[in-house]
């Protein structure tokens, strides 16, 4: 059947304005003014976005998987012990969902390719938070239970998600409203600096990594003695921090294709090996999460912050409504004006 669709021709990188542009990616462009459905059959076609999709498609099923499970089995609405797991896993459905639409949708339009991923943002922020909820609850040392740093930790982690939601956008086109209107459409920080841009959303994920992970980071590589959780999950969390190390390093340093542009174009680009190492990443930290979660319940429940609707389910409420507003922030401007200018504005701007 699929031998009976004709696929429009892909392009090389001097073929597309600059907004779609990727660094040491030469060729396997899309038409940058897809439709919807050339979108979704580019699924079956090999471009450069093709393993991008997959890579976080599949995985959402696997996860959403978890998540049903999770919800059948443990009846989990009636035990508030499990709330924080349902957020975390939520989110970690949410994650590579949003990441497939926007690698997807990217190339029905310039505006389109932006608010696609200020939406991939959103729902990283949104795991980042997911992680802060399920560590408060299960993964925390033992001996900083209850102590002003774990009272305080979810209230911040919520903050730093809008704070990584704003950086991020902000690394595409500067301040809306301010900087960018719906003429504007190249990426205005990427085009005067594009290593400030780097920068900037490197650190806008880097940094509630960084806080979320705290506890963790304490518990299995400083902590020793009574009160340090020494358990046989440290090293699924071992094997977690050491793919999310090596995530941050390839979204920072662009290998291989950096060392051989062009050569990597299709497969094995360091934005598919990005994708493939937080997948792999998550599992491990999912893992560890359940296997905290299982053994330190009794411990938990006797000594440790009870766990109700302020502490789990409500902060993830928050951040999804805060997120979805700063996306609206950064996507009206994109959204307001006429459209039929879009195509020269879009070639002046290459
Ligand atoms: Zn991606």
């Amino acid at each position: 059947m699929l031998s009976l669709i004709k696929f429009p021709q892909v392009l090389t990188i001097n073929q597309v304005p600059k907004v779609f542009q990727e660094d040491c990616i030469i060729s396997g462009y899309r038409q940058p003014r897809s439709s919807a459905v050339d979108c979704i059959l580019s699924l079956f076609q090999l471009t450069n976005e093709t393993l991008n999709i997959w890579t976080h498609f599949l995985p959402t099923w696997y996860f959403l998987w978890k998540l049903v499970t999770v919800v059948l089995m443990q009846t989990a609405w009636q035990d508030s012990f499990t709330w924080p797991l349902l957020v975390f896993l939520s989110s970690c459905c949410i994650y590579p969902l949003a990441s497939s639409c926007a690698h997807t949708f990217s190339s029905m339009s310039a505006q389109a390719r932006h608010i696609c991923f200020f939406f991939d943002y959103g729902a990283l922020s949104f795991y980042s938070l997911g992680s802060a909820v399920v560590y408060s609850a299960y993964v925390f040392p033992d001996k900083w239970a209850n102590s002003y740093f774990h009272q305080y930790y979810i209230p911040i982690a919520v903050f730093n998600t809008i704070i990584c939601t704003v950086l991020a956008c902000y690394s595409r086109l500067g301040m809306p409203f301010l900087q960018y209107d719906h003429d504007v459409t190249r990426r205005f920080p990427e085009c005067q600096s594009p290593k400030f841009s780097k920068c900037l959303r490197v650190i806008a994920f880097a940094y509630p990594y960084l806080f979320d992970n705290i506890p963790l980071f304490y518990r299995v590589f400083l902590c020793s003695g009574e009160g340090c959780t020494d358990d046989e999950t440290n090293m699924l969390h071992y094997n977690h921090v050491a793919l999310a190390f090596l995530t941050g390093f390839l979204f920072a340093t662009h290998l291989p294709e950096r060392l051989a542009p062009g050569s990597f174009d299709y497969i094995g680009h360091s934005h598919q090996l990005f994708h493939v190492c937080a997948i792999l990443g998550t599992h491990f930290q999912m893992q560890a999460v359940e296997q905290d979660m299982a053994i330190g319940r009794p411990w938990l429940t006797a000594n440790s912050i009870p766990i109700t609707f302020t502490n789990s389910m409500g902060p993830a409420l928050v951040c999804v409504v805060l997120n979805c507003l700063v996306i609206a922030l950064f996507s009206l401007p994109l959204l307001s004006g006429p459209a039929e200018k879009q195509p020269k504005k879009i070639k002046s701007s290459s």
